[in-house]
Parts: structure tokens; C-alpha cells; sequence
């Protein structure tokens, strides 16, 4: 049909279009010719199911390919992979008429204990915005429709119906909502959904500031905000903020809420038109389903995008990877049962599932492999004397031992947090006896989440296997061979300890209210504030090879930055290095990490080989939200900008000075000497005003040190307060003409007519 003409529609009709039809469908209308269309799991694979509507658990959704979650997605860094397996899950998608896929997760990794984390990509608002992005233009690539969640700060799963995430300005925008922002404005989603939580006392499903002040009128969204399954509480109010479709269905009560609504005026019609005509582009958006996937190649790229997840956290002496010959003990009872995604509304039913045990058996040239479960899986696991024996009687025989440790299945989940950041004592136990065996261990984690690795010290490798999808056996197979060269990398710092972590004094907070009180030093910006020590850094992850990088240089760049570094692979093998680009402004005015992350690509580079690499650093990665302008503001200074292959193994850098932004901030009896002098325009009136005055009020004694120390004194002085010292060259009518002049100059400066001011340059100093 044509544009949406919602005054042919009765209210009813209308109202039926903003709430679901059924658990996973929208109503459609098909007197206007609007189809029905099919949203559901999500993220990082399909979960339609075809019977029932238990929308928890496994059900009984068809079986799609299950890719490696967020967690592992996020560890690769790589963009153009993150487009590969959104363009397939949304192959998957179209082959089975789903017009909507209920992802990806750009929710940052606040605190490691969230029971979701294994569905985020990272604690760091640029590679969850840029990841993110990436998985929206695959998906949005085979015209299926993403669903970017959960809108916004659901950061914790305890409470999180009700819960209000207490945040601060400038961490909500420059840390909570900035994912958000990136993939919104670059992937143009087609969906957004909303959260479940409060952000400061108010309901993100009933939230006009962020659906529509925020979302729409800042970051000029135009699909439809979706809640999530049963967010809302009343109706009209969260169509009044801006929220289209309601899901799951609840046509009996809110069509008649709405209806009603309409009637007694409590809701404009226009309000309900508008997001009629949202639901009607929506609709047409939908396309009819295609011929079946390739499920074959899915899953080769399922174990090919695991095993750019896994990240090498150490490897002393070279253990890895195991050469050909040598006798393998394979410890670990995930080694079999392998865990490859967490619980909760994303498990997929996968089409099939590769092991460690059976992949690496079918390695040829290895020596002997001999498996021993050490371990049962069940949270509250006891060591048992049988099977340790078993172990390290197997690890004493072999040339290395592969022993794999793990979170138990039931404490990662949706719907929950962590307790702790333990891993099982039985595993631990075991461990230490299997290295007083045979201390040639290499460790491969497997979990969604990060974890206290008190044991780190005591082996000479470490793998981060996270949750590998499917194929994460074979990928984790791939990597302990070395027929693939480990590159993943910390998308989240692994603490020492869960008390060292950014948010561990108030989360999840209580009575209702969990308060960010960190700001925005949250993940490695907290710990490089303190100058603590961690585990791993945020980047982290090493290789078969070694990466240099040489000459360095910054320059200005369309509006940002652009650097430009030489890499070379100078070890023995092939290998894929992240480059990663942090920036920070010492001397800053305002609080700010020692360095953020500012750009990062991927380079795959032969042995011996070397490329001169580029990175583009966007203007908006520089600036801060200034809340006396609500608005971003680049400060002036000089920045370091470091090429760095973790947030704490920075290879170079090089200062760049950048002129900043003008911030026209409002001046008035109230505005400080200080701020006054530091603002272009209003300096420069001041000091053509009371040029005399001024110095009779910093003591124009000759005395150049206490001359300096009086001005920095008075800078913190409201200049209406000039008005209250006994003597003071300032009167009530030179306040007046000064703010009246400063206003004046401004207005001639924003309509481009010259000011004739002595000292300093009036207009827009960017650069
Ligand atoms: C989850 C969403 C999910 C939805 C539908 C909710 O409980 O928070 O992430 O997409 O259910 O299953």
C-alpha cells in the first residue's frame, strides 16, 4: 500500500497495530495490506519456536546455527567477521520468514557479575557501538531486521523489571547510551527495544526523554521502538514516550486501553497515528522467506569466528601451540560435554555441536591423546578420588596437559547475576594436582563471564575459550594446534579480584535503586585512574607471532584525527594483530580516563611481512558531554594519541594540539571570573571593560606572584559577588553593561559580523 493513512482506520484498528498479535508475532492488518511480522531470538543465532510460547528455556525452536555469543564475538575485534555471521543469522532468519532478529546486545559490561555479560560484547562503549554496528549491516544486509537491546543502562539482571539504574549525565551519555548512538546513526536499525529497568525513577518503557527527546530527535532514529517481552505497565503512557509496538501481544487489554484512551482525551489520536505510520513502514519493510540457508558454511564460519575470539592470555616458553608428535593429556570434563552458550532467551537450538575431545582427535600428526573428565559439572561438584586419580595419572604420562576449567552452566544466565567471581573449588583442586604432575599446563577457560584465576602465576599458558558457539570445539582445536593463530583480545579487563572491579560497592544496589556511582570510570578506565593492577587488561591477548609497530604519526583529519603507524609481523607465522588507538588529554578540565579507546582495526599480516596502517578517529571520540551545554564539547589541549596493542602495551605516541570547541556557555551575575576570562568573547569584553578595574581587583601591586595568586583566587568569584566587597571597581551598572556587552558580541559573532575586540580571536577556533 501506499503511505499509511491512519484517518481511514478506526482507533481500534489502529491500536491493534501497536501490540503483538501473539508472543512472537505483530498483529498486521490486512485490510490496509500490512502483513504480520515475525520477531524473536536473537543475538547470536536463531531461536524461533515452533510450538508453544514458553519464551525461556529451549522449547522447541528450530534448529539454527549457533554462533559464538557476544562475548566471543566481541573478543575478535573485527568488523567485517561481526558482518559475516549478522549476514548469515540473518540468512537463517529469512529462510524461516522471520522479519526481525531480537539483537544484537550493546549493554556495556558495567560490572563483571551481570548474569548477561556473556550476551554483551564489552565494557567499552566504542567496540560495543562499532561491533554492534557491524552485526546490524549483516543482518539488515539480507532484509531481516535487527533489534538493538536493551535500551538502555539494564547493566544487571537482579531486579532488573523494576530496578532504577541511578546514572549521572555524562556517564549515561558518554559510557551507557553511546553504543547505542554509533549503531543507531551508522546502522540505521530497524527496531530498537527497550528495557525493562528505571533510568533515574523513570520506566525506559514510559521514558519520552530517551524514545523520543534522545533517541529520535537527537540521533534521528526512524524504525520503531519495541519493548521488551512485557516492559510495559500502562499502555498509553509508553505510547505517549514514544514506544510503538508492545510485545509480547496483549490485544484484549491494550486495545481497550487505548481505545478508551483516545475517547476521554487522555491520549491525542495524533500520538497513536504517528506511531501507526512508524508500524506501517515497519511492516512493509518485511520480505517473504527465501530458500534454506547454507547451514554447511554457517557453521565453518561459526568456528571460524570462535577461534578469532579465543584469546591467548599466556604463554610462557611457548607451550602453544602443541606440535606435531606430542602426547596430549586432555583434562576436563567440558573437554566432552563441551559449554557453548548461556541460558536464558538466546539458546539457540544448534544444528550440531563440535567437542575439543573428538576435534583435536582428528588432527593428524599429534602423538598420543588420552582424555580424563577430572571433574563432574554440577555447581556444587565434590572432588572425587576416582577421578582425580584418573587425571593426574594421565597428565603425569604426557608431554602437555590441555585442562580445561569452567563456569558451571547454572550460574551464567539471564534472569540472574553472578555471586562471585569464583570458578568451581573442585576444579581448582584438581588443577593443583595435575600441575604437581606435570607442570607443562596450558589452561583454556570456558564462560561467558570473567573470572578470579588465582592460578594464573602457576601455568605457564592460558587460552580464554569463553562460550565458542557450536564449533567452539573445533576452534578451540584449532588454536591449541596452531592451525590458527590465536588474535582475540580483551573486549573486558579480567580483575584480580571481584572487590577491585569498578562498580563492586553498589552493585546491584538496593530497594530499588542501584547507583552508578563510578561515573564514567567504568572497566579499564577505572583501574587506569587508580593505577591498579589487574589480571589482564582491557586488549590484552598475545600470538603465535610478534607484531612491532615504528613511526607513528598524528595529523588533524576531516574535523578528527587521523594516525598512521608501520606494523610488521617480525615472528615466524602468519598472524592477525589489533591495532588499537587510545587517546587522553593530560591536564584535562573535567574528569576523564588516562586513555580511551579511539579507534581499532585489524590487520592479517604473512611472516616478515609489513604495512603502513591508517586509523580515522572520529571528532565525537574526543569530546565529553558537557552538561552546562548539553552537548558534546571538544576540549582544547594537546592530546596523546597512542598506538597501542593493549590498553596497558602502548607501542607509541605522539602529541597532537587541537584548538577546541567554543562553548557558549551562558554568562550572568553567577558566572565566575574564571570562566568569564576563559571564554573567547567574554574575556575579551571583560578586558576591554575593566581592563584598569580588573587589575585594582587582582591587586595590581607589582608583585607578579601574588598578583597570580590573587587571580586564581578570584577566579572561583560569581562576578555579581564583585558587587559585595567594600570599594570594588565594579558597580551595579557596569555588571549590566558588561553582560549586556558580552551578550551583544556574541550575537554579532554567531551572525558573522566582525567584533572589533583587542586580544583574542572571536568565532569558531575548531580545529
Ligand atoms: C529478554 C530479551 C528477549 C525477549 C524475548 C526478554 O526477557 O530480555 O532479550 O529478546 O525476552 O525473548
Amino acid at each position: 500500500m501506499n503511505a499509511m493513512i491512519p484517518s481511514e482506520l478506526a482507533v481500534q484498528e489502529k491500536a491493534s497495530l501497536t501490540t503483538g498479535r501473539d508472543f512472537w508475532s505483530t498483529s498486521g492488518l490486512e485490510s490496509a495490506g500490512l502483513p504480520a511480522v515475525i520477531l524473536t531470538d536473537g543475538p547470536h543465532g536463531l531461536r524461533l519456536q515452533a510450538g508453544a510460547s514458553d519464551h525461556l528455556g529451549l522449547a522447541d525452536s528450530v534448529p539454527a546455527t549457533c554462533f559464538p555469543p557476544a562475548v566471543t564475538l566481541g573478543s575478535s575485534f573485527d568488523v567485517s567477521l561481526l558482518e559475516r555471521v549478522g549476514a548469515a543469522i540473518g540468512a537463517e532468519a529469512r529462510a524461516q520468514g522471520v522479519g526481525v532478529v531480537l539483537g544484537p546486545g550493546v549493554n556495556i559490561k558495567r560490572s563483571p557479575l551481570c548474569g548477561r555479560n556473556f550476551e554483551y560484547l564489552s565494557e567499552d562503549p566504542l567496540v560495543s557501538g562499532v561491533l554492534g554496528s557491524a552485526l546490524v549491516d549483516g543482518l539488515q544486509s539480507q532484509e531481516v531486521g535487527a533489534s538493538v537491546k536493551h535500551f538502555a543502562a539494564n547493566n544487571q539482571e537482579a531486579d532488573r523489571m523494576r530496578v532504577s539504574a541511578d546514572v549521572d549525565p555524562r556517564p549515561l551519555r558518554e559510557i551507557y547510551l553511546r553504543a547505542f548512538e554509533r549503531v543507531v546513526r551508522n546502522a540505521s536499525p530497524w527496531t530498537v527495544m527497550c528495557s525493562y529497568n528505571r533510568i533515574n525513577g523513570v520506566s525506559a518503557a514510559e521514558n519520552r526523554w530517551l524514545l523520543t527527546d534522545v533517541l529520535r530527535e537527537d540521533w534521528g532514529f526512524d524504525g520503531i521502538v519495541v519493548s521488551d517481552w512485557g516492559a510495559v505497565t500502562d499502555r498509553v503512557r509508553s505510547l505517549n514516550a514514544g514506544l510503538d509496538l508492545e510485545m509480547p501481544g496483549n490485544p484484549g487489554n491494550s486495545i481497550q486501553r487505548i481505545s478508551d484512551a483516545v475517547a476521554s482525551g487522555e491520549l491525542e489520536e495524533s500520538v497513536l497515528d504517528e506511531a501507526v505510520v512508524r508500524l506501517a513502514e515497519f511492516a512493509k519493510r518485511a520480505r517473504p522467506a527465501t530458500g534454506p540457508a547454507d547451514l554447511d558454511a554457517n557453521h565453518a564460519l561459526a568456528r571460524e569466528a570462535a577461534g578469532k575470539g579465543i584469546v591467548l592470555l599466556k604463554n610462557d616458553g611457548n607451550l602453544l601451540p602443541v606440535r606435531a608428535g606430542t602426547n596430549v593429556a586432555v583434562v576436563g570434563e567440558f573437554a566432552r560435554t563441551p559449554r557453548y552458550q548461556g541460558a536464558g532467551s538466546s539458546q539457540v537450538n544448534p544444528t550440531r555441536v563440535e567437542n575439543l575431545l573428538d576435534e583435536l582427535g582428528s588432527v593428524p600428526g599429534l602423538g598420543t591423546i588420552e582424555f580424563a573428565p577430572g571433574y563432574s559439572l554440577g555447581v556444587d561438584a565434590a572432588p572425587e578420588a576416582e577421578l582425580f586419580a584418573e587425571a593426574v595419572a594421565v597428565a603425569g604420562r604426557a608431554d602437555t596437559v590441555i585442562f580445561l576449567l569452567g563456569l558451571p552452566s547454572a550460574v551464567e544466565s539471564e534472569g540472574f547475576d553472578r555471586a562471585d567471581l569464583k570458578l568451581p573449588a573442585v576444579q581448582l583442586a584438581l588443577l593443583e594436582q595435575v600441575r604437581a604432575a606435570n607442570p607443562k599446563v596450558a589452561v583454556a577457560l570456558v564462560g561467558g563471564g570473567v573470572v578470579e584465576m588465582p592460578f594464573a602465576d602457576d601455568v605457564p599458558a592460558v587460552l580464554a575459550a569463553w562460550l565458542g558457539g557450536q564449533a567452539g570445539g573445533g576452534a578451540l582445536a584449532d588454536v591449541v594446534t596452531g592451525k590458527v593463530n590465536p588474535s582475540g583480545r580483551l573486549a573486558e579487563t579480567i580483575p584480580l579480584r571481584l572487590e577491585d572491579t569498578p562498580a563492586a560497592l553498589d552493585f546491584p544496589g538496593e530497594h530499588g535503586h542501584v547507583r552508578y556511582g563510578e561515573g564514567i570510570f567504568v572497566g579499564y578506565r577505572w583501574h587506569d585512574a587508580r593505577k591498579a593492577a589487574v589480571r589482564y587488561p582491557f586488549g590484552h591477548g598475545l600470538s603465535y607471532t610478534d607484531f612491532e609497530y615504528t613511526d607513528l604519526a598524528v595529523e588533524k583529519y576531516d574535523d578528527g584525527l587521523r594516525a598512521t603507524v608501520t606494523l610488521r609481523n617480525s615472528g615466524g607465522v602468519a598472524g592477525r594483530e589489533i591495532v588499537q588507538l587510545y587517546v587522553g588529554l593530560p591536564g584535562s578540565g573535567v574528569a576523564r580516563a588516562p586513555r580511551s579507546l579511539a579507534a581499532f582495526a585489524c590487520f592479517e599480516l604473512a611472516a616478515g611481512e609489513s604495512t603502513r596502517v591508517e586509523l580515522l578517529v572520529d571528532r565525537s571520540e574526543l569530546a565529553y558531554w558537557d552538561t552546562r551545554v548539553e552537548g558534546w564539547t571538544v576540549e582544547p589541549g594537546t592530546y596523546e594519541v597512542s598506538a597501542a596493542s593493549s590498553s596497558r602495551d602502548v607501542r607509541l605516541s605522539a602529541g597532537i594540539e587541537l584548538a577546541g570547541d567554543v562553548v557558549p556557555v551562558a554568562i550572568n551575575s553567577e558566572t565566575t571570573l574564571g570562566e568569564l576570562m576563559a571564554d573567547p568573547i567574554g574575556g575579551a569584553v571583560m578586558a576591554q571593560f575593566a581592563g584598569d578595574a580588573l587589575s585594582g581587583i587582582t591587586g595590581g601591586s607589582g608583585d607578579d606572584e601574588a598578583s597570580a595568586m590573587m587571580t586564581s583566587m578570584l577566579g572561583s568569584m560569581p562576578i555579581g559577588r564583585l558587587l559585595n566587597f567594600p570599594g570594588s571597581p565594579m558597580t551595579r551598572e557596569g555588571l549590566d553593561q558588561l553582560i549586556g556587552a558580552i551578550h551583544g558580541a556574541r550575537a554579532a559573532a554567531a551572525a558573522g559580523v566582525p567584533v572589533p575586540l583587542r586580544g583574542s580571536a572571536v568565532g569558531d577556533s575548531r580545529g
